[in-house]
């Protein structure tokens, strides 16, 4: 998702696991910034010296981000699965999927667990700004489901990969989910 190009390989930028872990709840009475947007690596890249182009400038205020760890994560599970012609977030189809065979209309997207609000977490929500908070992950749910109807209609396959399946103890499993969605007939 969107981010300054790093490396395959490289270590994540902060970014890299912001799309994954709750931010931690500032409590802060008198705070009146929605909870703990202040340190993402959203933030911090606005502020890196490296944003000078427009279009970097861009891709660093997107709402999505790429090259998140978990992201990386299916790429290389892909490539050792033998399909490494993969496309990143493909503009040409609705929802810009994270990774897409466009050939052959595969759409896959890695979700973070606590933005997309996966059903098998179930994430706690944060406990200050409940409104806020609720009203945001409402529309990523809703965009997400209509991202998912609207590919489908154009007949793409979408495949969701959520971060939870990327731990250890899941990626057996999710290689072979991976691999029922890619392989050619
Ligand atoms: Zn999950």
């Amino acid at each position: 998702m969107e981010k300054p190009e790093v490396e395959e390989g490289a270590p994540a930028l902060a970014g890299g696991t912001d799309d994954a872990r709750p931010p931690a709840s500032s409590g802060a009475a008198d705070d009146p910034r929605p909870p703990a947007l202040a340190s993402t690596a959203d933030d911090v890249l606005r502020q890196a010296p490296a944003a000078t182009s427009a279009a970097v400038r861009k891709c660093m205020q997107g709402n999505k981000r790429r090259d998140t760890t978990p992201e990386l994560k299916v790429r290389a599970l892909l490539r050792e699965l033998g399909y490494p012609g993969y496309r990143l977030d493909w503009k040409k189809a609705p929802g810009h999927p994270d990774i897409a065979y466009p050939g052959r209309k595969i759409a896959i997207f890695v979700m973070g667990c606590f933005w997309h609000r996966c059903p098998v977490c179930d994430l706690p929500q944060p406990k200050s700004n409940v409104a806020y908070w609720q009203a945001k992950f409402d529309r990523n749910v809703e965009r997400d489901a209509r991202t998912r109807r609207a590919l489908e209609e154009a007949g793409w396959k979408v495949v969701y990969i959520w971060e939870h399946e990327l731990k250890k103890s899941h990626l057996e499993a999710t290689r072979r989910k991976l691999h029922e969605a890619v392989r050619r007939p």
